[in-house]
């Protein structure tokens, strides 16, 4: 068991924004009616790109959607896992894996990422798996196919893919068989 008395205190300062944006949410609260379900059975399996507003991006609000981000919007077992429990015990019937245009993951190989880091930090991080993107249609597919694939999730479940372009704000569908993302 951790030893509370080793864990730091709240570092307040750190956070002043943070808290004092809070207070003002708390203060204009009207959420407390929902519960963990998806009101429109949505999952987003999206990146931790911090110009992406799942929620705004699909016209949907808290309440509505799972969001589950990483690095890449990469299918993960940690997603897979998020997805079972969303689709069988909260309300999850669809799935949209979410990538974006100029997404950092996609911009160099493992190796050359470990070497930026390297280069930032000074540290080795090769022991890693980063799981970088060499050609984003052909990791969404894969994605795609694992999620659809996977067997523990329920059935029925329907699984999308689609391309977030942070420059226009607009979703492009991925169709795999014409392989073709307009505008990547
Ligand atoms: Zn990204």
């Amino acid at each position: 068991m951790t030893d509370l008395a080793q864990v730091p205190d709240f570092p307040a300062d750190e956070f002043t924004d943070v808290l004092a944006a809070n207070v003002d949410y708390a203060r204009r609260f009207e959420d407390a009616h929902l519960t963990g379900r998806a009101v429109r059975g949505l999952a987003i399996v999206t990146c931790m790109d911090s110009r992406i507003e799942p929620l705004s991006i699909v016209g949907m609000r808290p309440g509505d959607v799972k969001i589950i981000r990483n690095a890449g919007a990469r299918v993960t077992e940690d997603v897979l896992r998020t997805l079972v429990l969303a689709t069988h015990l909260l309300g999850v019937t669809r799935v949209l894996v979410m990538p974006h245009t100029d997404c950092k993951m996609a911009s160099g190989t493992e190796a050359e990422v470990h070497a930026a880091i390297l280069d930032a930090s000074g540290m080795d991080t090769r022991s890693l798996e980063i799981r970088t993107v060499r050609d984003q249609e052909e990791a969404l597919a894969t994605d795609i196919m694992r999620v659809r694939t996977f067997p523990l999730l329920h059935p029925g479940v329907t699984v999308a893919g689609a391309v977030y372009d942070v420059h226009t704000g607009l979703l492009l569908p991925f169709h795999p068989s014409t392989a073709a993302i307009a505008g990547l």
